[in-house]
């Protein structure tokens, strides 16, 4: 059994700044990695999936069982191609528009939320909608509408072009500033004395989202806002867990798809706290040149990847040390339940 120490990561254990598609230097190889000590894989808790893709995913597959095929689900149901693909074998089209819909066909709105443009496009073609929009961002959809109707202007912390974020903004019928980052508040084209409030995308970083929060106040001292950012508790959990996953961990490899915005922070953290750390899709992305000289592997999981794309994960990494060991970190055990909607529960 190995003894846990803080990076044992060795001297010349080099990376690159953009682990996802770099290695270590080619010329240590697979013959150091046989020379090396038996890798052990230590798992974040909590990782994987929140309540919100839980629910989102069963939403789809209910609309199924009960509704027949096809089921068309708006954008993505969450962002993980895995899941994408099991649900298209089990009988769900995905579709970016409305108007890739034929009328009458039952449809889900993913759990990103969509803005109050796309629910009157449904509306206005008597669509049957079911809405898998996650509990918490509707949550934000509400704060966000609260303060505009105080008659403040709204700005919304998150990254351009993200599905959350162009529903968020789409739920007002006003101007909403987007700000991703400290030194983007500072060009905020908003007079002095203006009334202003902000919300948060639920899937940001909280220390950046803290930071930028903090040069809001700076700028507009009488701002309104939720009392603790709107990052949801599945996003700061893993994002604390995989902190302390960096404290014993050489490497570190975060399960998720590259457009899963809870995934990327995971892997900005393990790089923030100096690891190796990379975003993959699978147990197939896995390079073995990246466990050279490695011991602890730490392991966790965005909140759109299913657990057995961990445990495909694991399998790879024993196909490269057959004498593997794997442990469970410990931490927090979630036990948050996301209700359906009405028209698909059974009780
Ligand atoms: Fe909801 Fe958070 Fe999960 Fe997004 S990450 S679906 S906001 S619980």
């Amino acid at each position: 059994m190995l003894a846990l120490t803080p990076h044992s990561r060795l001297a010349n254990g080099e990376f690159q700044d953009n682990p996802i598609s770099s290695a270590p230097p080619a010329s240590q190889g697979c013959a150091a990695l046989a020379d090396s000590f038996a890798m052990r894989v230590i798992l974040a808790q909590p990782r994987g999936f929140c309540a919100g893709v839980v629910r989102a995913i069963e939403i789809v597959e209910r609309a199924i069982e009960k509704f027949g095929q096809p089921v068309f689900v708006r954008h993505e149901i969450v962002h993980n191609q895995h899941v994408v693909e099991a649900l298209k074998e089990k009988g769900a089209r995905f579709v970016e528009g409305l108007d890739e819909i034929p009328d009458g066909a039952v449809t889900v709105f993913s759990a990103h939320g969509v803005a109050e443009s796309v629910i009157r496009e449904a509306k206005s073609r008597a669509l049957p909608v079911i809405d898998a929009t996650c509990p918490l961002v509707s949550k934000v959809h509400a704060q966000a509408k609260h303060y505009v109707a105080q008659g403040r202007t709204l700005i919304l912390i998150g990254h351009p072009g993200h599905p959350e974020v162009d529903g968020t903004m789409g739920q007002v019928a006003a101007p909403v500033h987007l700000v991703s980052s400290r030194e983007q508040v500072e060009t905020l084209q908003i007079p002095p004395n203006t009334p202003v409030a902000y919300v948060t995308q639920t899937t940001l970083s909280i220390d950046d989202t803290r930071n930028i929060i903090e040069a809001l106040i700076e700028r507009f001292p009488d701002i309104e806002g939720p009392h603790t950012s709107d990052i949801c508790y599945a996003t700061q959990n893993r994002q604390s867990a995989v902190r302390e996953l960096c404290k014993i961990a050489d490497i570190v490899l975060v399960v998720g798809s590259r457009n899963s915005s809870n995934s990327n922070r995971l892997r900005e953290i393990g790089i923030e706290e100096g690891i190796p750390t990379y975003l993959i899709a699978d147990g197939n992305a896995i390079d073995p040149n990246w466990f050279v000289n490695k011991q602890i592997v730490g392991l966790t999981a965005g909140a759109s990847a299913p657990e057995e794309l961990v445990q495909d994960v694991i399998d790879a990494l024993r196909r490269i040390d057959v004498n593997l060991e794997v442990s469970k970190m410990e931490g927090l055990e979630e036990h948050v339940e996301f209700r359906l909607p009405p028209e698909l529960r059974t009780q």
